[in-house]
């Protein structure tokens, strides 16, 4: 229903945006003191918003337009 969205935050400039509009993405965040360390001690997905100009700044469309293309490009079997 248009006009009674709920608002989600950008996560990565704090700016409410309607869900509609807002990117969803996922995020893996690993706990541990070492960020080099072998043994993750624990390792969580966590699903973010982010707004349309921060999407495009960190290239989330652009990965999907790459996929689309390299999907199409696919020879057929
Ligand atoms: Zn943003």
């Amino acid at each position: 229903m248009r006009g009674r969205d709920s608002l989600v935050r950008c996560d990565n400039c704090g700016r409410n945006v309607p869900r509609t509009k807002a990117v969803q993405d996922e995020k893996i965040i690993r706990y541990g003191t070492d960020p080099n360390e072998k043994d993750i001690k624990f390792m969580t997905r966590r699903k973010v918003y982010y707004c349309i100009s921060c999407a495009k700044h960190r290239g989330i469309f652009e990965k999907k337009k790459e996929r689309a293309i390299r999907l199409a490009n696919r020879p057929q079997l």
